[in-house]
């Protein structure tokens, strides 16, 4: 393992130690090395304010082929958990009418399910951005549609500040031509560079993908990065992540992903997002993913 690994590993978090049930971090960074395998080009629906963008993405270095058990017992408070449905059915919304399907319902849906198998564990408090199709500060009144869509974001990560949260998890659904038949298929989980939190996003990423493919037939796309495009850095120099909802995460030195579930107009994950129990499943990984990740015990 690499020096720079270690160090990484160290910074990972915590341990639970008065709660009844165990919180310790099964971290495998192996070779974490900076090489970047795959870049792609493909279009999205997401970006911060909402536009379909032409998007380019790099596929993060693989982690682990081995695990390792690390815990940090430097905390006596319970492992902090903020689950974020994307989007919302009024200032920040995804229709999608031809393809039968809203992003912001499969998304609340897919993280009600993770919500409630996480609640199981009284070794965590999970919270969850929203608890209906509202955005989350919906009792504002905004001067035009962009400012309340754009305060809808930072009201998601404003919540995670909040609440002193340990980790921010996005949850979202994809799209490329928005026309049911397109080809890109599958799932991924952008993860961040930033040389401090890289290790754990990038585990808890690849746990992910590792569990929806278990659960439901969904292609790996693997673990995704993009960076702003004016070269912009964080502290530590590393280039800082392009969505708000990692960046501003980062920022305040908290892990943080966003999931891509799968291709709403693909026909294959389409088919899978229109089914209830597969939102479940899907819902349900993304919190076995989690438990794996912290080593969570009932
Ligand atoms: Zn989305």
């Amino acid at each position: 393992m690499k020096n720079a690994a270690k160090l990484l590993l160290c910074a990972v978090l915590a341990a639970c130690v008065l709660c009844s049930c165990s919180v310790n971090v099964n971290v495998n960074p192996t070779e974490t090395t900076d090489a970047v395998t795959q870049t792609t080009t493909e279009k999205t629906t997401e970006n911060k304010t909402g536009e379909p963008v032409q998007q380019q993405t790099e596929t993060a270095s693989e982690t682990a082929t081995e695990k390792q058990t690390v815990s940090k017992a430097d905390t006596d408070k319970k492992l902090k958990i903020v689950l974020d449905p994307g989007h919302d059915s009024t200032a920040h919304t995804r229709n999608h009418p031809g393809l039968g399907v809203n992003e912001q319902d499969l998304n609340f849906k897919i993280a009600r399910a993770c919500y409630r198998k996480l609640k199981q564990y009284d070794c965590i408090d999970v919270y969850i951005t929203r608890k209906n199709g509202d955005c989350p500060n919906s009792d504002k009144k905004y001067s035009d549609d962009k400012a309340h869509g754009d305060a809808c974001i930072y009201a998601r990560t404003d919540f995670a500040e909040k609440k002193n949260a340990d980790i921010f998890v996005s949850f979202h659904c994809n799209s490329s031509t928005g026309k049911l038949g397109a080809k890109a298929n599958g799932a991924e989980v952008y993860v961040t560079k930033h040389s401090k939190l890289r290790v754990e996003s990038e585990l808890l990423g690849k746990l992910v993908l590792e569990h929806i493919t278990s659960a439901l037939d969904l292609k790996s796309r693997g673990l995704k990065t993009r960076v702003k495009p004016e070269k912009v850095t964080y502290d530590d120099g590393t280039p800082k992540d392009y969505y708000y909802l990692l960046s501003n995460n980062i920022d305040n030195n908290r892990p943080a992903i966003i999931i891509e579930h799968a291709y709403m107009d693909n026909a294959h994950d389409n088919k899978i997002l229109r089914d209830d129990e597969s939102l479940k499943k899907l819902g349900e990984a993304d919190a076995d993913a989690i438990i794996d990740c912290y080593g969570l015990n009932l």
